[in-house]
Order: structure tokens, then C-alpha cells, then sequence
């Protein structure tokens, strides 16, 4: 018997094309796409951003403007859409108050607010389309309210109480705090205070966690980790409570995006059969950026956020011993906190003639290192999933990285496993075992037959959404069952 095809509405606070912050942008782009090429009826829906511009997307007005209530006063919302990529239905939530005059997407003080707008209005949307989905997929803190809402109040309407719910737990660094004020802006005072708040306060993380039928997080060591409390960031308690409906989904990369036969930006397109070209990429990055060009010494790339969480603080004596002793080139780009720029600046000056720190954010440059670079290092502290290692192996530059998270679901050993390996992974989060994994790979690179298959395995690693997208319709499934009718 065939099952029958889901009717799923999407909802986030960022997505590409139209606002990107960090990844959740790119899985909003990208997911719904592949759900949509399974042959479910997948629609995306977010905030209308004043950077949202509806000539560059070609976006409509779709029917009347609507009200929603929000403590004792009215907001008026109407619905612009458009179609994406690969055919997806989106719907943009338009309000002058609390998108369409904002410049960007977080970063306000009244965050906990608008998004709770969001919510409101996402829900109360549905009746304008007359759609009725299968499934409420949420995405992070920003959309912790639609969980609650269902659970607490909307039950009791018939449109919505058939509605399940899936929450994705993008970070759980970022939880949406705001004073229980909120829930009288939000007309849900009986929503009951969680042991894991902080007293007075609402934390629309917990509270999603809390109502959804079901919960994933974005790689299944990552849903390990976070029942702990040294990564659980004060959530462990109700994320154990809630454990059984608690699941793990590796993120995938768009394989149209990422692809080293076809990407514009790199110097010299290349795929698995045509390898050799890519020594040429390597000589025109060593020539950007000012390195000598020299074919046989290992060149190490990075591109990466400058956060404590990436493993920064690892860095300086790692990079000391790696561009003093060992025959080296290293080449960074990034930006984040000051501390981290001047770290790497003063690196740079240490080794004029290794390292190289590009110290911005530049799309054609972050191609153009995982086309060019041997290796690639990703040393996190912390990996919710991590993208960075997964187009590098794409792109045939072999990943470091620590033993965490997303990491650790996708990057296989080569030390532990010869016969499967597809890059060096360490697991203590210390500056010795981060420099073992990068002598490993230094060895491994040394032999010439041994890189080979290890970038080849890479590149044919499947890391694609389709796998990834047939497991979220798992789990669309199991919280229709869990809900009920
Ligand atoms: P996170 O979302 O925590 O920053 P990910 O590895 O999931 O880490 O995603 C990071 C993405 O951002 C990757 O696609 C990476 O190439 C890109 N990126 C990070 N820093 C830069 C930069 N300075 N310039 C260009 N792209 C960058």
C-alpha cells in the first residue's frame, strides 16, 4: 500500500533566498525542497522582513488583510507569496509594527515579541488559505509559541485540533526568554510555568520542547549530548523528561549549490573523475592569497564563524607547532569576536610566509578554499550539525574535526577505519589530541594513494537531503500518530 503524501507547513524565522543568518537558513531552503520532490505538499512560511523585497522575488498579495489579538489591542497582518525553488509554496507574514520596518532579523529587544507575532499570525493564516495541513513543522525558539498555542488553547477549535507538531532544535544556545508578561501579549495566560524557567519568566525554547508532539535535533549525537548537563544548557532536565519523543536528523547540503563540476566561483571545475584538476585550484588560492606557491606542502583551510564554540581557543599553540615545525601552509577565513582576529593576525605575522587570515565574510573565497585546500579543520567545541565539513568533503578537501555532534555523525576515522575513513577525528577537546589528528593527516597525506581514496570517499559520501528528508517524513508520520485525530 502506498502512504498517503503530507500536507506540511514549514515555519521559520530565516530562510534562503530571502534571509539568511546562519544554517537554519539554509536547511528552511533547502528541506522543503526535498520533501517536495518525495511528493508531499510541503509550504514554507516566515516573517516579511524589510529586506524582503517583493520585486527581487516576485512575491503577491494573496487575499484580505487579518487581525490578530495580542493582549488587549489588534495587529493587522496580510500574506504576500511567491514560489520557490524546485516548485515550494511561501507565504511571508507582512506587519509594519514588527517586521516590514525591521532592517534584520534578530537583534531587537522586543525578539521574544515579534516572534511571538509570528507565531500568532502563522497560525491564524491557515484559516485565511483554507489550508489545513497534516503537520506543523517549528524550527527553533522563534516558533515555540505554535506548539504551545495548539496544546494549551487551539485544541478546542476544530481546524486545529487535528494538527501535529515536529520541533526542531536548531541551537539550543538561543532559547527566547522573555517576562511571563508575554503570555498576556500572547493571550495564553494558562500556559503552566516549567520547572526549567527561570522564575517569572518564559522560555519559548522550553516551551516548544514541552507541547510538540515530537522533537528532533539536527544530528543524533548532537540529541545525545544535549540530555547532559554539561551541554544541555539548562534544558536537560525537560529534554530527559521528554527523551522518548526526543530524535536525531543529520542536515544535508544542496547538491545543486555545492558542486565542484559546476560551481562558477572556483577556478578550475573538477569532479571525482577529473581530481588532478584540482592541484590547479590550490595554486590560484596560494596565489590569492599570497602564499608561496609551493604544490607538495599541505595547505590546511578554515572558514568558519570566530566563536569560542568553534574551537578557537585551541588555535594559537596548534597553529604554532603545525606552521613551525611541520611543513605547512594554513589558510583562514573568518570573522567573529575581536580577541579571535587578533589571535589569527598575530599568527599571520609570526608566519608571513604560511598562514594567511582573510578576516571577512566572502562567499566566493569560502568556495574557493574548499576547492583549493588539502585539509580542512574543524576543530568545534560544540556542533549542533556543522555544513563547513560536509561541502568540503563535497569539494574533495579531507576533514579534521573534534568528535562532537554533527561531526561525529558524519566524518568517519581513518585511523580507526582504514577501510571506510574519510577524515581524522579526535575526541578530547584539547590542543594534544586536535595536533595528533592533524600529524595523522599529515602522514596520510605524505602518501599520495592514501589521499586519493580518502578524498574520493568523500566525494561520493552521499550528504545530500534526499536520505535526510525521507527520515523527517518518518517522523512527520510518528507525530500524526502520537497526536491523534
Ligand atoms: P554555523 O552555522 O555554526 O556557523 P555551519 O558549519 O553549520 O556553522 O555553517 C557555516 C556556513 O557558513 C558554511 O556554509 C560556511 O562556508 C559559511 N561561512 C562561515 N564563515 C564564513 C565566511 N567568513 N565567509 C563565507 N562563508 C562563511
Amino acid at each position: 500500500m502506498t502512504e498517503k503524501s503530507l500536507k506540511i507547513l514549514f515555519l521559520a524565522a530565516e530562510a534562503v533566498p530571502f534571509a539568511k543568518v546562519g544554517g537554519l537558513a539554509d536547511v528552511a531552503g533547502s528541506l522543503p525542497k526535498a520533501l517536495r520532490a518525495l511528493g508531499h505538499d510541503v509550504r514554507l512560511m516566515m516573517p516579511r522582513y524589510g529586506t524582503i523585497r517583493s520585486d527581487k522575488f516576485d512575491l503577491a498579495k494573496i487575499g484580505e488583510p487579518f487581525s490578530i489579538p495580542l493582549g488587549r489591542e489588534e495587529e493587522c497582518v496580510h500574506l504576500i507569496g511567491g514560489t520557490m525553488d524546485g516548485g515550494v509554496p511561501v507565504y511571508l507574514l507582512w506587519n509594519d509594527l514588527y517586521f516590514s520596518s525591521r532592517d534584520r532579523v534578530y537583534g531587537f529587544e522586543d525578539d521574544a515579541q515579534r516572534f511571538t507575532v509570528f507565531g500568532r499570525a502563522a497560525l491564524a493564516s491557515l484559516r485565511l488559505l483554507d489550508w489545513k495541513p497534516d503537520v506543523i513543522h517549528a524550527n527553533d525558539w522563534h516558533t515555540g509559541f505554535v506548539p504551545t498555542w495548539l496544546n494549551v488553547t487551539g485544541w478546542r477549535a476544530p481546524f486545529y485540533r487535528g494538527l501535529a507538531t515536529l520541533f526542531t532544535i536548531h541551537n539550543l544556545a538561543y532559547q527566547g526568554i522573555a517576562g511571563r508578561l508575554i503570555l498576556t501579549f500572547a493571550q495564553l495566560e494558562e500556559v503552566k510555568h516549567l520547572s526549567v524557567e527561570p522564575p517569572g519568566d518564559v522560555n519559548w525554547m522550553a516551551q516548544g520542547i514541552a507541547h510538540a508532539d515530537l522533537i528532533n535535533t539536527v544530528s543524533k549525537r548532537y540529541a545525545q549530548e544535549i540530555l547532559t548537563p554539561e551541554m544541555g544548557m539548562g534544558l536537560d532536565p525537560l529534554l530527559r523528561e521528554r527523551q522518548e519523543r526526543l530524535f536525531g536528523v543529520v542536515n544535508g547540503i544542496d547538491y545543486e549549490e555545492w558542486n565542484p563540476a559546476t560551481d562558477p566561483n572556483i577556478s578550475y571545475r573538477f569532479d571525482v573523475e577529473t581530481l588532478d584538476r584540482r592541484a590547479a585550484n590550490k595554486a590560484a588560492l596560494q596565489q590569492q592569497a599570497r602564499l608561496p606557491a609551493r604544490a607538495e606542502s599541505p595547505l590546511v583551510g578554515m572558514v568558519t564563524r570566530l566563536d569560542e564554540v568553534k574551537g578557537m581557543d585551541l588555535m594559537e599553540p596548534v597553529l604554532t607547532w603545525l606552521l613551525g615545525e611541520e611543513d605547512a601552509q594554513f589558510i583562514l577565513l573568518g570573522t567573529g569576536a575581536p580577541e579571535y582576529h587578533e589571535m589569527f593576525e598575530r599568527i599571520q605575522a609570526r608566519f608571513p610566509n604560511r598562514a594567511r587570515a582573510i578576516l571577512k565574510f566572502d562567499e566566493v573565497l569560502a568556495r574557493r578554499i574548499y576547492a583549493g585546500a588539502d585539509m580542512f579543520l574543524m576543530p568545534s567545541a560544540v556542533e549542533p550539525c556543522g555544513l563547513g565539513q560536509m561541502i568540503a568533503m563535497r569539494y574533495g578537501c579531507v576533514p579534521i574535526v573534534r568528535a562532537t555532534g554533527g561531526l561525529a555523525d558524519t566524518v568517519v576515522d581513518y585511523t580507526a577505519s582504514r577501510s571506510r575513513g574519510t577524515g581524522f577525528v579526535f575526541e578530547a577537546y584539547t590542543r594534544r589530541a586536535c595536533r595528533g589528528a592533524l600529524q595523522r593527516a599529515l602522514r596520510a597525506y605524505g602518501d599520495k594513494k592514501t589521499w586519493r581514496t580518502l578524498q574520493r570517499r568523500g566525494m561520493t559520501t552521499d550528504f545530500s537531503w534526499s536520505a535526510s528528508a525521507q527520515e523527517y517524513v518518518k517522523l512527520y508520520r510518528k507525530a500524526m500518530e502520537l497526536h491523534g485525530p
